[in-house]
């Protein structure tokens, strides 16, 4: 059924202002931890032990180009050994560090699975803020490092843990699932957790007549289409998502009507409405793998299409793709700094992180 209705900050007269959750602070110093800086310069040797990752991303990365990232890839290879660390990546990481120095990749859904598995003492999360705090939730007595802390998201710093109880004061008894885009203190707020892999499953599984999802007005509609659960409704947005148009997915259907379209329940219903399928990027990367098209327009952000590519490169990748900005302010010379000074390590207030924890854990658990 269609969302019957949707808030956001101004619907709230005593909103308190002034804060916003995932914005960004001052970079911390270093600590005395440091180790010192290894020389990057371009080697036989490290032409050679690098080869083997170059064959991962030759058909993304030109071989002009390797020489300037081999170095630094080889020194976060060699520094995560040295400092007992595990780098976690999202789909949406840049191919060299996706395919190149990442232990686990995945979609929010699976990075928070296996943040809970890992033996590492320290965790590099390669993706933005609230999926190292997740991380940090899941893992409260380890390191976790965030190589630049201001790596927001639109949908996190849409909402805050206020806005939550807001919403509960005018819905008194209805659940509140939030979206894994949200920071913990939101979290904290929330009855449990989803990804886009598992929306409709969560909603489904609180036998609830309604429920308040949040932050997402997108993903809210998508869910809201699969279910007979009323919902009701956020007014984020992810900024890389919504700038999608429908009609620019039919002019590539008509250039080539054998083009098939896959896009990700974060973008508006006129893009889902001209998609051959719909699903988070875990979803959509196993789709690609059984389907094998040979011309695909992949709608969600541009690395995602990259890493698919190096890993199959026969499926012709047609854009539009959308770069997010904040999963771009990771870099491998920051993963570098990160491993060197161990900065930025997530902090949670503990309290918080319990009532925070158990949001993401239900969900887990669920799933399980
Ligand atoms: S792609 Fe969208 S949802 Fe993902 S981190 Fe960027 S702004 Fe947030």
């Amino acid at each position: 059924m269609p969302i019957t209705e949707i808030y956001g900050p101004d619907d709230f007269a005593n909103r308190p202002q002034g804060h916003l959750a995932s914005s960004p602070r001052p970079a911390p110093a270093p600590t005395a931890r440091a180790l010192p800086t290894p020389s990057l310069g371009w080697t036989a040797e490290i032409e050679r032990a690098t080869a083997p990752l170059y064959e991962r991303v030759k058909h993304v990365i030109p071989p002009i180009e390797w020489p300037l990232m081999a170095p630094t890839i080889k020194a976060i290879n060699d520094l995560k050994k040295a400092r007992g660390a595990v780098i976690l990546a999202h789909n949406y990481q840049a191919p060299e560090i996706f395919h190149c120095v990442a232990d686990i990749g995945g979609d929010s859904l699976q990075l928070a699975v296996e943040a809970t598995k890992v033996e590492a003492n320290v965790i590099v999360q390669c993706g933005v803020h609230f999926m190292a705090e997740t991380s940090k939730l899941l893992n409260p007595d380890k390191t976790v490092l965030i190589p630049d802390s201001r790596a927001g998201c639109s949908l996190a710093a849409s909402i805050t843990g206020a806005d939550v109880r807001l919403l509960r004061e005018k819905f008194p008894g209805v659940p509140v699932v939030a979206y894994i885009n949200t920071s913990a203190e939101v979290k904290a707020e929330v009855d449990i957790c989803c990804t886009s892999s598992n929306a409709v499953q969560v909603v489904e599984s609180l036998n609830a007549p309604s429920v308040i999802f949040l932050p997402d007005r997108y993903l809210a509609t998508y869910v809201a289409s699969k279910t007979d659960v009323k919902i009701i409704a956020w007014k984020g947005a992810c900024e890389v998502h919504e700038r999608f148009k429908g009609e620019e997915l039919r002019a590539f259907r008509e250039a080539d009507p054998s083009v098939q379209i896959i896009a990700h329940p974060e973008c508006p219903p006129d893009v889902l409405a001209e998609a051959d399928f719909t699903g988070s990027t875990a979803h959509m990367i196993n789709w690609v793998r059984e389907k094998r098209p040979r011309r695909l327009v992949m709608i969600t952000e541009c690395s995602m299409a990259d890493n698919v590519r190096a890993e199959l490169p026969d499926v012709e990748m047609l854009r539009p793709c959308n770069l997010c900005p904040h999963m771009k302010r990771i870099t491998l010379a920051n993963i570098l700094d990160s491993l060197l000074t161990l900065r930025e390590e997530v902090t949670i207030d503990p309290a918080l992180a319990d009532r925070a924890r158990r949001s993401v854990e239900r969900m887990i658990n669920l799933k399980n």
